[in-house]
């Protein structure tokens, strides 16, 4: 199949540094994009994230962003909760809606066009300080944060508190009522993870100690309580099963100590683990429930508009089943999935194998009406080849475009190197045509 849709993701900011206008000429022009979202609901992480400084920004070297804001224009009526959308206060961003700014440019240039809602959606200070009884926690009754230090202050919202799903599906529906959108796509952080298992580079490793790290993650809040007794859990062996779990994982207290240093030294496994904590695996079980429901909810929410609005789910992690996400049941409720892998950032073959490997994943636990849309690292660590091979690796797991992530800190170079990848792997129907000129050759002589 050919890879049809060339995305590629942009931020409010570099729509006011370099305006919507410029950013799309190049992208279009350079890797031949045809689909542009915006981010529009961006959480707090540097930019460029990789690179120290961007490459190509005319305005600022760098951009922190506030947390978790949107930008764009949130309806009132579309949030009857408790949980309100911030927007930006930031002089230069407030006032504007990007997302309208950047549909516009790219219905001018007839491309596709979406808007994604990225990890957080609560900005985690605003939320510990009104909002702390939607938190996700952890089994000792600690919010759960994403990615940074536990001393960084960060909050997960918790997926089954009803704020949390009314304001949730309120920002889709939002979407997909007011925005001339082709696509919502979400990385959404579902639950903790727990110790530092964001990363979206390298296959996360296979070890029983990743999987022991899930019992540090979440959720043990109020709401999770309520809703796993009401299935019939037996909530109190839950939390004690993962209490004794957590310890090992952190090494907290003389006896788990012990018992995990027996285990370090021990031919123990992931099937172990699972088969001996019977609590354990049904709490991962209601998880994974949890986000099933979520992703229903999300796609109803979507479909209310009456619009036909595409749900993309865009991965986040390299074991993306520690955070509760099971591809084979949850992808039952998208239309596509943008498989978030950039290790063709290692800039080796290596790197490319792995994205390869998850892209076949995501494949194999899709309907064949389902679309694939790989994305690649577009920015300095990558190289010309292993861009190029990771094209290759789109076309070899039956993916039905690209996505390039992300146009801030990606060089030009990198940019050639996606239209470049697409010739050389054949990747388009503009690929597999009759050469021009060339005369058809003549029949054979019938046999005799
Ligand atoms: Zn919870």
């Amino acid at each position: 199949m050919p890879l049809t849709e060339i995305a590629a993701s942009l931020y409010a900011w570099d729509l006011a540094d370099e305006t919507a206008d410029h950013a799309l000429d190049v992208l279009a022009s350079r890797s031949t994009v045809n689909s542009a979202y915006l981010v529009g609901l961006m959480h707090k992480e540097k930019r460029p994230l990789h690179a120290r400084f961007y490459p190509h920004n005319p305005v600022r070297r760098f951009y922190l962003p506030e947390d978790s804001r949107v930008y764009w224009r949130p309806d009132p009526a579309m949030y009857p909760g408790r949980i309100q959308p911030l927007t930006s206060e930031r002089d230069f961003l407030e006032g504007t809606d990007w997302l309208q700014v950047l549909i516009d440019a790219a219905r001018a240039r007839g491309m596709r066009t979406g808007c994604e809602i990225s990890h957080t959606v609560l900005d985690a200070a605003v939320a510990r300080e009104q909002f702390p009884d939607v938190l996700q926690r952890n089994v000792f009754g600690q919010v759960v944060g994403p990615f940074e230090a536990v001393e960084a202050q960060r909050a997960l919202p918790c997926l089954n508190h009803p704020e949390v799903r009314t304001y949730l599906t309120g920002l889709f529906r939002d979407l997909a009522t007011n925005y001339d959108v082709d696509y919502v796509q979400t990385c959404l952080v579902l639950f903790g993870a727990g110790g530092g298992d964001g990363g979206t580079l390298g296959d996360g490793g296979r070890s029983w100690q990743g999987l022991l790290t899930t019992a540090t993650g979440g959720c043990f809040c109020a709401e999770c309580e309520r809703k796993a007794r009401a299935q019939g859990l037996d909530w109190d062996a839950i939390v004690d099963e993962v209490g004794h779990l957590a310890r090992l994982a952190t090494r907290t207290g003389l006896a788990e100590l012990h018992e995990r240093q027996l285990l370090d030294e021990a031919s123990y496994r992931e099937s172990t683990l699972l088969l001996e904590n019977d609590a354990f695996a049904a709490w991962l079980r209601f998880r994974k429930e949890s986000v099933n429901e979520l992703f229903s909810d999300v796609r109803d929410a979507l479909r209310s508009s009456g619009r036909d609005v595409e749900f993309r789910y865009n991965t986040y992690m390299a074991v993306p089943e520690r955070a509760g996400l099971d591809f084979k049941s949850a992808f039952a409720f998208v239309d596509s999935v943008r498989e978030s892998d950039y290790s063709d950032q290692h800039g080796t073959a290596e790197g490319v194998a792995i994205k390869r490997a998850k892209l076949m994943k995501a494949r194999r636990a899709l309907r064949e009406d389902q679309r694939l849309i790989a994305a690649l690292g577009v920015r300095p660590n990558a190289t010309t080849e292993s861009l190029t091979l990771s094209v290759k690796a789109a076309v070899d797991s039956g993916c039905d475009g690209l996505s390039l992530g992300h146009y801030d800190g990606a060089t030009m170079e990198r940019l050639d190197a996606v239209r470049i990848g697409l010739r050389r792997w054949e990747g388009q129907v503009e690929d597999w045509q009759p050469l021009p000129g060339v005369e058809p050759a003549l029949p054979l002589e019938p046999a005799h």
